[in-house]
């Protein structure tokens, strides 16, 4: 058992050393049609076991072909999950320990790894010591425990009555920027808020949550009668990474009562650098924050921290023991904090990532994707092809082509996007922005290079030319 365990792993690890080095021969967004990989399965499962040779050589033949490479050095769309070797091993390890920290006794030292992972990442992004939390799977359930703990203590018992058919229960609801991630109404509809009572607040000019428009929001609603259950301020939202002004929303949230939540979970990294402090003021004024080391952490999907500074608030609405999960000995249990029972070992990949780069480690590369950025942000300015379409406050650059009589027209960039992501060697993606088509490139792979974030220009660029030649020199542009 143990030597073929070690010859498989031995193969495994050179099925992925091979598969790094192949990663730029393969196109970074996959080109299969729907159902193309399901063709190639069985339909049922082999009846009879099959060695790791096999099953290695369907992972070429079968799976590989219908990937997109979100570790491939073109892969600047989105925002970027990248994995490196410390988190991949974790997770290896991960696997074959495969305990679950369900309870602070089904694996004390998974529990107090992650509770000590959570503190070095408040550490890391210099929020004060009020705050502790868990490691989710998700933003999208960080932010929706957050939302439950909210509606908890809004309103006190809604855990046994529900929202339906309380007594005397308004309509509870929670506010957002029109650029706010809609995780957020996703969490309101899981939570019984329900999307009628998702209020987005309108944006400034760039694209950051009107604080006069969020109080005159709060004002009407609780004129009619409503509940406000949480705010949401977004630092690093999802199209163009504006960044609301999370202190004025924190001061309005403190004199109405109202949660605060801060949805970080793209940027929340770059709190760890001091010259984005201003970026982050006021943060520490929420209740509750959510970042994803597997965003901007090089960290491997799934690792999403919640941070809050009161727990209590969290094992009021959610914690639940039953008689056969008892016990006396038991200190902390993570699972009293969210809707899952079962727990990943998550806190081992982050501990493996803090240890193998260190903070600076960490810090230096958040600071060359911004320089990045920065450098191809410059490019577009140098050209009268492109445009800039949002300030660049991180690491993600959202801009258009610009159409020489019809501005920056949508099919024009639409027609750009998809020819510079049928080439093969990038894959970027693309937003509304004030109602306009807008394309993104967003820095935030560990495997990023210069060289890749300049192919994106040159595509862009040779393609912008293909489709004007093609066009308006033919008159139809
Ligand atoms: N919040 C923001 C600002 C995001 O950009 C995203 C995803 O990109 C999410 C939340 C949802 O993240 P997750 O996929 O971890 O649920």
């Amino acid at each position: 058992m143990t030597e073929e365990f070690l010859r498989s792993s031995a193969r495994v690890a050179e099925w992925i050393a091979s598969y790094r080095q192949r990663m730029e021969d393969f196109p970074v967004l996959a080109r299969v049609e729907p159902g193309e990989t399901a063709a190639r399965l069985p339909a049922s499962p082999p009846e009879a076991g099959e060695g790791i040779d096999e099953i290695l050589a369907d992972l070429d033949r079968i799976i590989v072909p219908g990937l997109t490479h979100w570790n491939h050095p073109g892969f600047l769309a989105y925002f970027s999950s990248s994995s490196t070797d410390p988190g991949v091993l974790a997770e290896f390890i991960s696997a074959a320990l495969n305990v679950n920290a369900m309870l602070w006794r089904t694996s004390p030292a998974a529990t107090e790894l992650e509770e000590r992972m959570v503190e070095w990442i408040r550490q890391f992004v210099r929020l004060p010591p009020a705050f502790q939390g868990v490691i989710q799977d998700t933003a999208s359930s960080s932010s929706f425990t957050a939302l439950v703990a909210a509606r908890e203590r809004a309103v006190p018992g809604v855990r046994h009555r529900g929202l339906v058919g309380g007594e005397g229960l308004e309509a509870c609801t929670l506010y957002l920027s029109d650029e706010a991630h809609s995780s957020l109404d996703k969490a309101a509809m899981a939570a019984g808020l329900g999307l009628d009572n998702v209020h987005r607040v309108g944006c400034d000019g760039y694209f950051r949550l009107d604080p006069a428009r969020l109080e005159k929001a709060l004002e009407e609603d609780l004129e009619r009668g409503c509940r406000p259950v949480m705010v949401c301020a977004t630092i690093g939202t999802t199209s163009s990474t504006s960044v609301d002004p999370v202190a004025q929303v924190a001061e309005i949230c403190r004199r109405y009562g109202v949660w605060l939540h801060v949805d970080a979970a793209y940027a929340g990294p770059a709190a760890s650098l001091t010259e984005k402090e201003a970026e982050f003021a006021g943060w520490e004024r929420a209740d509750s924050i959510v970042l994803n080391p597997h965003k901007w952490l090089v960290t491997p999907i799934d690792c999403s921290v919640l941070l809050y500074r009161d727990p209590e608030a969290f094992s009021a609405s959610l914690a639940l023991t039953p008689e056969y999960l008892q016990s006396h000995d038991d200190a902390g249990n993570l699972m009293d904090i969210g809707l899952a029972m079962g727990r990943r070992f998550r806190a081992l990949k982050l501990w493996f990532v803090f240890r193998s780069y260190g903070a600076q480690g960490l810090r230096r590369m958040l600071r060359r994707h911004m320089e990045l950025a920065d450098v191809f942000a410059g490019w577009l300015q140098e050209d009268e092809r492109f445009e800039l379409a949002a300030p660049v406050p991180f690491s993600t650059v959202c801009f258009r082509g610009n159409h020489p009589t019809r501005g920056t027209a949508d099919g024009l960039n639409r027609r750009l996007l998809d020819a510079v992501n049928s080439r093969g060697p990038v894959f970027l993606s693309a937003t509304e922005l004030a109602g306009r088509y807008t394309l993104r490139l967003a820095v935030g792979s560990a495997h990023v290079t210069e060289q890749a974030v300049r192919r994106a220009y040159d595509l862009l660029s040779e393609e912008y030319d293909k489709i004007r030649v093609q066009d308006w020199d033919a008159g139809q542009g």
